[in-house]
């Protein structure tokens, strides 16, 4: 069957980096209707009650403070506070026991850390990672670094590489629709390596990325097997039932054991689908943001999925 790609997708990547156009959706006053379905809310609180939902399911979480693009070094140093206070407040969540990965998971962006800051950007950006690494191996929670757009993919694979010098257990994201990404695959595809593999979320030139969704569904199978049969732990990050049933089949037909892979999925989206998988016996993380700065990460949604926009217009003319 042809892929469906959401005609207006381009136009609402771009729209994600719009300042102008963020003020005007701001001020439609959204949040709580509609970008709660897919932020659990703004506040701290809200995220640690969500997360311990997700926990009490039998899924796993990695959690994602909001914001990217950061200009000033000071909004760097109060999202590393951010991340600091959510790990305070975890000390107290019941964590499942009797499994061998840990249930907790922060994801950081780098560009909120400080990497596009004129100079010695990614060097803020390292230092602010790091120190949240170490906060976060102290309370036994594993930290994912994102994939942001291709002009950042050289630096954050550098950051990532120094931040597992001291911290083995950091992962990072590859995007199936960079060309670069299936060599990228068999460099981090050795023990101990933990990548989160998807699709990609940015808009990004065909000089650079697939621009169909057969090619990057292609793109993502090839990555796929590469870090299947590779020697690292593969998180298989899509909500795409092609995809989810490619990595069933490997995972099964390779032997791999249910602590060494995940599933994850995005807050919000196909519960039933992670429910499922965590009945049949894998392990499903949940991705879930948090934070005033939700604009960047809603708007990607809506580019994913006609449906995601027909259900944000609809909110609108029935407000
Ligand atoms: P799509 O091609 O969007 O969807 C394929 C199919 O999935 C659809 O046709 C439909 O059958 C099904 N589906 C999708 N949504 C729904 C729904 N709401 N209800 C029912 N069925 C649905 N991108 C980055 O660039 N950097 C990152 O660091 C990053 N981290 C991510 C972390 C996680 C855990 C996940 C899940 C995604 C992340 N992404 C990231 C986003 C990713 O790149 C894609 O943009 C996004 O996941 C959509 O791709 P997809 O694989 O889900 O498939």
């Amino acid at each position: 069957p042809a892929v469906l790609v959401n005609p207006l997708r381009p136009a609402l990547l771009a729209a994600a980096r719009s300042p102008r156009l963020e003020r005007t959706v701001s001020r439609l006053g959204l949040t709580r209707r509609v970008v709660d379905r897919f932020v659990p809310g703004e506040s701290e609180a809200s995220v640690v009650a969500a997360a311990e939902e997700l926990l009490a399911s039998g899924r796993f979480v990695s959690v994602d403070h909001l914001g990217e693009d950061t200009t000033d070094a000071a909004q760097a140093d109060a999202t590393v506070a951010a991340y600091l206070s959510l790990l305070r407040a975890w000390a107290d969540l019941p964590v499942p026991a009797g499994t061998a990965v840990p249930a907790l998971e922060v994801s950081l962006k780098l560009s909120a850390l400080g990497q596009s800051l004129p100079g010695d950007g990614e060097a803020v950006a390292l230092a602010n990672a790091r120190t949240i690494c170490r906060a976060a191996d102290a309370a036994g929670v594993w930290v994912n670094v994102d994939a942001e757009d291709h002009t950042t993919t050289d630096s954050t694979l550098a950051v990532v590489r120094a931040l597992r010098e001291d911290h083995p257990t950091v992962a990072t994201v590859l995007q199936a629709y960079l060309h670069r990404t299936e060599d990228d695959c068999r460099a981090l595809s050795g023990p101990g390596s933990r990548v989160r593999l998807c699709k990609g979320a940015y808009a990004e030139p065909a000089s650079v990325a697939f621009q169909s969704g057969e090619e990057v569904d292609a793109s993502y199978r090839r990555c796929l097997e590469v870090l299947v049969r590779g020697q690292g732990y593969p998180m298989v990050a899509s909500h795409d039932p092609a995809m989810i049933s490619a990595a069933e089949a490997l995972v099964a037909g390779t032997g791999r054991g249910a602590d060494d892979y995940e599933f994850q999925m995005l807050y919000g989206i196909r519960d039933a689908e992670q429910r499922r998988l965590v009945v049949q016996g894998h392990h499903v993380r949940v991705y879930t943001p948090y934070g005033d700065q939700w604009y960047g990460y809603f708007m990607r949604r809506l580019a994913e999925r006609p449906a995601n926009l027909a259900f944000f217009l609809r909110s609108l003319v029935s407000r």
